[in-house]
């Protein structure tokens, strides 16, 4: 049995980044151990539907420290290590492999798995859900020799992955079972800009559509809910993802869509913290609880948690973000609209120039922001936070410079 001071179970971007953070304040020799069901070292996640997948980036290139960055800092990585069980009176875990690990202190970095689709040939070969290096670099393979391809679901991977497939000039369809792409995030008008632009660049879009079933070898047969068939060379589905909270069932931590963490993110067993994907959080700035799926948040709380066990005990106080690269575009959003009572439009939405300010009354609670003056990058975020009044009528004024709608 092997003793560590701290452990973060997940391998992926919550570790990477906290290890980083830990280690420029100090860190002894074997002090912190990582284990990762990963056979790879924390890499960044979001070239995986976008340059990596493009052939852009390279494997190396999309690691957040380097190999020997760890064992100069002196630690523990073990990769390809499946933890089956949690003894936290003893603060242990166990790996399959019969080898055993004690902590002082652990972080829970499990993040999320990607749902499969729930109809007759979801497993075949040559149908993929997209997670972890591993399913990227197979997307990858299948899309050289694939000349048709159909994405399922309307949500970021399959409006990231449907943008790839088709620069590598492959037919692609995308299938959504909603009225409109990205229903959850976009108003109906954004929708409508970005479903424009996928068919002027060649994705055929099938809407209120789902999938019956799968069938085929090597080619692939898509039955659709309406009938209709679709013949291709692979299939990509994006339809959401769970977060990973197998192992802690019965432990006696706290799980509620994912594990249940205060401002901190401390669960409600001493010495064990989670982040990331998996971890239900509170927002102070919302006054919500959420559990937040993207790069930037992994990133964020695998710092806060540094910090924390440090000693700085700051609540984690973070307005929610995203990024997203579609095509030539790259937009930004900032906030959480649920419950806006009106939003705002600046730039123009019939070109690729605008952004979206959701207002609740008159306070800003999210904004999406595309090939935009950079002030206006700059004072999103800090509005939101801040939840100062705005002017409404100075914000939706486009001869004022933004600044001057508070
Ligand atoms: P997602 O963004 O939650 O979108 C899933 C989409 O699939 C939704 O439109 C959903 O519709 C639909 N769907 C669910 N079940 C379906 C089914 N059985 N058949 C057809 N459609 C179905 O999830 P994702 O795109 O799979 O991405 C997985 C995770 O990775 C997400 O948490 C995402 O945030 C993260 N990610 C983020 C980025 C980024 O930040 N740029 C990029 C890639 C991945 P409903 O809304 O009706 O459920």
């Amino acid at each position: 049995m092997t003793r560590s001071k701290y452990i973060m179970l997940g391998g992926g971007m919550v570790a990477g980044y906290a290890a980083k953070e830990l280690a420029s304040h100090g860190l002894g020799p074997g002090e912190l151990r990582i284990i990762s069901a990963d056979d790879t070292l924390p890499y960044e996640r979001p070239p995986l539907s976008k340059g990596f997948l493009l052939g852009k980036d390279t494997e190396e290139g999309i690691l957040i420290n380097k190999p020997e960055w760890y064992e100069k800092q002196g630690i523990d990585l073990k990769l390809q290590t499946i933890i089956d069980e949690i003894d936290l009176t003893k603060k242990r875990l166990h790996a399959d492999s019969g080898e055993v690990f004690e902590y002082e202190t652990l972080l829970i970095a499990t993040g999320a798995r990607a749902r499969k689709l729930d109809c007759p040939g979801n497993d075949l070969p040559n149908v993929f859900y997209l997670r972890s290096l591993g399913d990227s670099r197979k997307i990858r393979e299948r899309a050289k020799n694939s000349k048709q391809a159909v994405v399922i679901g309307g949500g970021f991977i399959g409006m990231e992955v449907a943008s790839v497939l088709s620069q590598k000039n492959i037919e692609t369809s995308l299938i959504i079972r909603e009225d409109r792409v990205w229903s959850r995030v976009f108003t109906p008008a954004m929708s409508e800009f970005f479903e424009r632009y996928y068919l002027s660049r060649g994705v055929k879009l099938l809407k209120n559509e789902s999938v019956a079933s799968l069938q085929g070898k090597d080619r692939l047969d898509v039955s659709l809910s309406s009938g209709r068939k679709i013949a291709c060379d692979m299939v990509v589905a994006g339809v959401g993802a769970t977060a990973v909270t197998d192992l802690f069932a019965k432990s006696g931590l706290a799980i509620e869509n994912g594990i249940v963490v205060n401002e901190y993110l401390e669960t409600n067993q001493a010495g064990i913290f989670a982040a990331g994907d998996v971890a239900n959080y509170v927002d102070k700035i919302f006054d919500k609880r959420r559990r937040v799926e993207h790069w930037d948040n992994a990133v964020s709380q695998g710092q806060h948690w540094a910090g924390v066990i440090r000693g700085e005990r700051r609540p984690f106080l973070h307005v929610p973000y995203f990024f997203s690269d579609v095509f030539d575009l790259s937009y930004e959003l900032w906030g959480d609209s649920q419950g806006a009572t009106q939003t705002i439009a600046r730039g123009d939405l019939s070109s690729s120039s605008f952004s979206i300010w959701w207002l609740k009354q008159d306070r800003l609670i999210a904004t999406f922001v595309m090939n935009r003056p950079d002030e206006e990058r700059q004072f999103a975020p800090e509005w939101t936070k801040s939840r100062r009044t705005i002017s409404v009528d100075r914000l939706k004024d486009q001869n004022r410079s933004i600044q001057e709608a508070i």
